[in-house]
């Protein structure tokens, strides 16, 4: 008998912590910073809906449910996406990080519509001019055969470097801090550009706020 009360009591402290840790530690859906039909025509108000509200939702729901029960729950987004191995939960967890990344680096208006200060000194030291980078960050995103990404990041010594990742791939696992990034999966720009996916990617310098690029160094 006291067996069993001990047994209850800690089945419904285990209940009461994971109701606990599910209401906390789920990650969300974010909100955009703008409306869906602001970033047009560079992304249409179609493509943000499915994007934002169908393809980022599916990878935070899938998220959220191969993480529940498991020693994840209680880790971050970042830490999920350096330590996950191959797999389901690191493709979600680096889409969801990805894709917040994405969606928050864009502007309708840019406060600065070309990096200044630091973010500005680092490019024409690494790469020569902003044009230079713009043209070499877009060969990146062409460059990369199928699905994935193309990525400005910061190293420990503090070079910029260019990077392209296929699927849900993020610097994060190679000790890169990442700063920018081009989603160059079809689902970003097929409705609005078919198949001319550089066309796109140069398109999306007139949208990208380099006061939220800056603000990663
Ligand atoms: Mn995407």
């Amino acid at each position: 008998m006291q067996f069993n009360e001990q047994t209850s009591t800690k089945n419904v402290y285990i209940i009461i912590i994971n109701i606990k840790n599910k209401t906390i530690m789920a990650f969300e859906l974010i909100k955009l910073p703008y409306a869906s039909d602001a970033l047009q025509p560079v992304i249409s108000q179609k493509t943000i809906e499915f994007h934002h509200g169908k393809h980022l939702l599916a990878y935070v729901n899938n998220l959220n449910s191969l993480i529940q029960g498991t020693e994840l729950e209680k880790k971050t987004l970042e830490e999920i996406v350096v330590a996950a191995p191959e797999g389901a939960i690191f493709n979600n967890a680096g889409q969801v990080l990805n894709h917040n990344m994405y969606f928050l680096q864009f502007s309708p208006n840019p406060n600065n519509k070309e990096p200044r200060g630091k973010l500005a000194e680092a490019i024409n030291r690494d790469f020569g001019s902003l044009e230079n980078f713009k043209k070499e960050f877009v060969a990146a995103g062409v460059g990369q055969f199928g699905s994935g990404w193309a990525w400005l990041s910061v190293d420990k010594n503090g070079k910029l470097v260019i990077t392209k990742e296929p699927n849900a791939g993020n610097p994060l696992r190679s000790q890169l801090k990442p700063l920018l990034c081009f989603d160059v999966w079809e689902h970003a720009y097929y409705l609005d550009y078919q198949n001319r996916r550089a066309d796109h990617l140069n398109d999306l310098w007139s949208i990208v706020d380099w006061d939220v690029v800056e603000s990663r160094m």
